[in-house]
């Protein structure tokens, strides 16, 4: 017995299409018949107008109607090369077709066929010629496909030729559209004035007019962000159904209080104070708190976690702080061991790479409460740390993470407050789709006195001024990051590895102390390292993007960025934001050789700029969402139709209809087909859980 295929088969049981093209098809993430459905023009070619032969333009693209009256074919000296040449006529005058390397041509342009041609006109050796057209056999009159009409032109990849897959998504369609289901809630097709999705989806591949396409456009992209925010409401929801066991911290804190006025040396500033005072209404409640603080690097984001750490112990639950490397949870709980021990509050250490002897103490003291706060890596969340009433989990510089902690915690039967704290600025449409279901803190102001990072761009044959810059401010007692790419040599990438520029830099300051860091090193030497750039005895610390989050030597003042087109914009400015952090003048030094527009764009931008969002949203335009600070969360913000800058109200709009439906019927228990959609699509993606 044949299974008939339906939307969700792959791609092969198509007509036509074989191994070798569904291989192809998944370059350009085609793999089912569903796939093959949305997969939308690039642009569209304007095939309506017919041109007669005598009003040929030299340089126009045309479409015309002729009939064959020769056809030949001969090998260019060469050999390698076949030209195919038919002449044509439509009774207004005579003109020829050109062909280069084409085979079967000789059994459709027998003398007398009629044929369709759309190509661009040329003038050589004084005679009309057009080039390499797209042609189509007449048969019948009417039965023109990809003639006299707008024509679809659809990403592709090497092998793919437009034609076939024009004739291979028109019969998807054809078989396929029907079984395409409207999600949307009729009374939101009704208000939004949304075409049915089948006539959306046949516009954008056929558009009719420029208003029905935009429509149909809008109607596609509004589906996808509805999607997205339903199952964000619903998660957010789903964080909800804790209510009643969230560890509420409703005491004043005595602790926390005196974080503030005996431990730390200056004043909040009002962004640190607004963002404490929603943490600790959020953390007073019964629905465990899942809130984002952002912030651009230096903004004071720890002050805030500490606090809410202390909150938490201040009603008597312990507290969990996330650092996503191990160099920084060592800086983190160097940092906070003293003040934690003035306040008389027992904190602990735990990172993958302890002793087991060292890690057994300290998983003890964590089951039985005698730790009351815990930092580390990873390793905080792994399955033989229990735990004793954890009631705060703060998760710093890795929004990549949250969720998955979360749910590894409430199997635990843990069910805390989480505070997740980025200094990756994001756009808020970005925001709104990626952390859709966190309440957001914006830390939209920096500690007083501050020095803006002056940034330059030199190009790599200006090195030697940039080393006698360099002399002089170590002189001064400065020290100096200098990040390149690659560590060791590679064959496919042209830039000096960090190795050798360490070597490099040994031989030209006989007399300094350089260091190196990199990731492969082993554990105790990145923490000599590190340890030696953070009291001074290292002056210059040559290293890869492991410096990128997090570290903070105040009297650090220049980051030297080699090769720095490499890098995305939010990691330059991520590296940047390791300098400036004292009371010193502070550089950004990107060595560059920009090779490409976007390239030159990326320098220029750092150059002028220091604000964080605005280099976000450079960034998001310039990437688009899926790269933009390694934020790869996979199937997220890979919309096919909308577009995060350009549909930024239609976002809203379905943010609000999506969030105000879940408001309504919190289990989707009235629009099963979109319920059934949301699992399906985004279900693993956002850990939904399936309830009622
Ligand atoms: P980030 O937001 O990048 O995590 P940090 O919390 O590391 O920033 O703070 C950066 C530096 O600013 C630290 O040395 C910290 O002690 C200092 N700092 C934080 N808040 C203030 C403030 N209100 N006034 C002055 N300095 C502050
Ligand atoms: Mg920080």
């Amino acid at each position: 017995m044949t299974v008939s295929p339906t939307l969700g088969s792959p791609v092969r049981y198509l007509k036509g299409v074989g191994p070798a093209r569904e291989r192809l098809l998944a370059r350009i993430d085609v793999n089912t018949i569903g796939d093959l459905l949305l997969t939308f023009p690039r642009r569209y070619e304007d095939r309506r107008n017919l041109t007669p032969l005598r009003d040929l333009v030299p340089g126009s693209t045309c479409f015309v109607l002729a009939k064959v009256v020769d056809f030949q074919q001969r090998k260019a000296r060469s050999r390698k090369l076949s030209i195919s040449r038919v002449v044509i006529t439509d009774g207004s005058t005579m003109a020829e077709a050109v062909w280069f390397n084409i085979r079967g041509l000789e059994k459709a342009m027998t003398p007398g066929k009629k044929i369709a041609l759309y190509g661009r006109i040329e003038q050589k050796y004084g005679r009309l010629q057009i080039q390499s057209p797209d042609f189509e056999v007449i048969e019948e009159e009417d039965d023109l496909q990809e003639m006299g009409k707008i024509v679809p032109v659809y990403p592709s990849t090497a092998g793919i030729y437009q034609k076939w897959l024009r004739r291979t998504i028109r019969m998807a369609l054809s078989l396929f559209l029907s079984e395409v289901h409207d999600i949307l809630p009729e009374e939101i097709m009704e208000c939004r004035d949304m075409p049915p999705v089948h006539e959306a989806i046949m516009a954008m591949h056929y558009p009719g007019d420029r208003k029905s396409w935009a429509r149909s456009r809008k109607r596609l992209a509004y589906e996808e962000f509805f999607l997205l925010q339903t199952a964000l409401a619903l998660r957010k929801k789903s964080f909800g159904e804790g209510a009643g066991r969230a560890p509420q911290c409703t005491s004043h804190g005595d602790l926390a209080k005196r974080y503030l006025s005996d431990i730390l040396t200056f004043e909040l500033t009002g962004a640190q104070r607004k963002v404490i005072s929603q943490i600790e209404k959020d953390m007073a409640g019964h629905v465990p708190m899942h809130r984002l603080v952002q912030g651009d690097v230096g903004s004071g984001k720890t002050v805030v976690a500490v606090y809410a750490l202390l909150l938490a112990v201040d009603n008597g639950y312990q507290g969990l702080f996330m650092a996503p490397t191990e160099i920084l949870a060592h800086q983190h709980f160097s940092r906070l061991k003293d003040h934690f021990e003035q306040i008389g509050i027992r904190s602990a250490l735990l990172t993958g790479s302890m002793g087991s002897a060292e890690k057994r103490e300290i998983l003890e003291k964590t089951a039985s409460g005698a730790i009351q706060i815990l930092v580390g890596t990873h390793a905080l969340f792994q399955d033989e740390v229990a735990y004793h009433d954890v009631g705060l989990v703060v998760v710093d510089e890795q929004h990549r993470f949250g969720v998955m902690q979360r749910n590894a915690l409430k199997s635990k039967g843990e069910d805390p407050h989480m505070l997740v704290m980025t200094a990756t600025p994001i756009p808020r449409t970005l925001t709104l789709s990626v952390y859709g279901d966190l309440a957001v803190s914006v830390m939209d102001e920096m500690p007083p006195g501050r020095q803006a990072v002056e940034t330059k761009w030199i190009r790599p044959s200006n090195l030697s001024r940039l080393l006698g810059f360099l002399r002089k401010e170590v002189d001064q007692g400065r020290q100096v990051y200098w990040v390149c790419p690659l560590i060791e040599d590679s064959e496919s990438i042209d830039s000096t590895p960090l190795n050798e520029r360490y070597d490099f830099l040994k031989d030209v300051f006989t007399d300094l102390d350089i260091g190196i860091l990199h990731g492969k090193l082993p554990q105790d030497e990145k923490d000599r390292n590190m340890a030696g750039f953070a009291v001074g005895e290292i002056q210059i610390l040559v290293a890869t993007t492991i410096v990128e989050v997090g570290v903070d030597v105040p009297n650090a003042s220049i980051m030297v960025i080699e090769d720095a087109t490499r890098f995305g914009l939010s990691q330059l400015h991520q590296l940047r934001g390791r300098v400036g952090r004292g009371r010193h003048r502070s550089f950004c030094i990107l060595v560059a050789e920009p090779g490409n527009s976007d390239a030159l764009e990326r320098i220029r931008t750092m150059c002028s700029t220091n604000d964080g969002f605005r280099i976000a949203e450079v960034d998001l335009k310039l990437r688009g969402p899926g790269e933009l600070c390694g934020l790869r969360q996979h199937g997220v913000t890979d919309f096919r139709v909308a577009d995060l800058l350009r549909d930024r109200d239609l976002l809203y709009l379905a943010r609000e209809d999506a969030f105000s439906l879940v408001e309504r019927d919190p289990h989707l228990k009235g629009h099963p087909q979109l319920r059934e959609r949301v699992y399906q699509d985004l279900g693993e993606t956002l850990h939904l859980v399936e309830t009622g």
